[in-house]
């Protein structure tokens, strides 16, 4: 009884995706009250958590966000329009439309008296002009300022980033930022648009065994360099963030960087075969070189993300070749029923 009367309750934005759905089962295995909030329809979420009270409400509109949050006690706010850089760079008022789930999230925290929040940033806050090199030593903390962020996507997790600051200095709200650098894992994006590099390219590289696709065209020249965090050490950063006593954004990134090509060696090497590559230089392909500086996390911490990428990509890759299959035999039966239907109705 008494168990239940201390029970936190917990809003957790942008659960119909792909981190926030991950983190709603975390925080349910936890045993806390959880309300999952999207605006996609909910049989669109990649993870629908039972016993968890999902909400789909657009979370750009004011009213909404208090609807999501009243009678809570925290939140977790990973909502965002955002994709791999093949969306970023041509959807750049979407990502700054963001803004408004941010502010209208922390307008409602603020009057609804929550006890912490929690905002998701990205390493594309940072300043451009430090990322022209593929032997990127690392982005520390401070190399967000003096200001070049992303175009558009960056701009909008940076200026969230600041009125998270402005809710806690001026209103004492608790807030906690994490710039995420990319993250990847099962239950998420792999085609469509909005998928990332590990995605795409596993997809890609399925595409052979699936369809007999014997070649792979890869954004830009392949040299430039990313690090790559699978989602469990994701998750558990996310928590640490949020209650420890980092008031500062704070990266939240693997410091095992790779170039592109290297991440294709990697998903061949567990498929267990090659592609020929093509390089398609026209396409968006972001900046030359990205790699998380970590000191600050093991600081405060003790601690960084270090699952392997070759453990996380093997998982992944798996997960999507499930998918994969799944989409065959489905889009095969589909056809079949077409088939023996019209000749059914001749
Ligand atoms: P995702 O696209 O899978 O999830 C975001 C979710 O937000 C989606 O389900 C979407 O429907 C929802 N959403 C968008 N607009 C909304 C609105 N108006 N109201 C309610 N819900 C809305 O993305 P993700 O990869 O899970 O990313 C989660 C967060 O982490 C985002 O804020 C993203 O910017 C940030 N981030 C992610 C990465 C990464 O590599 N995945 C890197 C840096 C930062």
């Amino acid at each position: 009884m008494l168990n239940f009367l201390i029970m936190k309750k917990i809003v957790v934005a942008g659960a119909g995706g792909f981190i926030a759905g991950h983190l709603v089962v975390e925080l349910k295995n936890k045993g806390y009250q959880v309300r999952a909030v999207d605006k996609k329809p909910l049989n669109q979420w990649y993870q629908v958590s039972e016993g968890v009270d999902n909400l789909v409400l657009d979370l750009t509109i004011k009213e909404n966000c208090y609807k999501a949050v009243n009678g809570y006690n925290e939140v977790f706010n990973l909502a965002a329009d955002m994709g791999g850089m093949g969306f970023i760079e041509s959807h750049k008022a979407d990502c700054m439309l963001s803004v408004l789930i941010n502010t209208h999230m922390l307008m409602a925290a603020k009057d609804c008296g929550i006890d912490r929040f929690f905002y998701a940033s990205s390493a594309c806050v940072y300043n451009g002009d430090k990322q022209t090199d593929p032997e990127n030593p690392g982005l520390k903390e401070e190399d967000a300022y003096p200001a070049l962020a992303e175009d558009g996507y960056g701009w909008e997790k940076l200026f969230s980033e600041r009125m998270c600051r402005h809710f806690r200095e001026d209103f004492g709200l608790i807030t906690r930022v994490a710039r995420f650098h990319n993250v990847y894992g099962p239950h998420g994006t792999y085609d469509g648009g909005r998928e990332k590099a590990p995605a795409a390219i596993c997809r890609k590289v399925i595409d052979k065994e699936l369809y007999g696709k014997d070649e792979i065209v890869i954004w830009g020249d392949g040299h430039q360099t990313r690090s790559f965090m699978y989602i469990d050490d994701c998750i558990k950063g996310i928590m640490d963030i949020m209650y420890s006593d980092i008031e500062e954004p704070i990266n939240l990134g693997s410091s095992e960087m790779v170039s592109i090509n290297q991440l294709t060696d990697l998903a061949e090497s567990i498929a267990g075969y090659k592609l020929k590559r093509t390089y398609d230089l026209n396409a968006p392909k972001g900046v030359r070189g990205r790699n998380s500086e970590n000191t600050l996390i093991r600081k405060y911490l003790g601690w960084e993300p270090s699952i392997p990428l070759k453990d996380g990509l093997t998982k992944t890759f798996i997960w999507i070749k499930e998918q994969m299959i799944m989409e065959k035999s489905a889009k095969k039966s589909a056809d079949n029923r077409e088939k023996h239907g019209s000749k059914y109705n001749n």
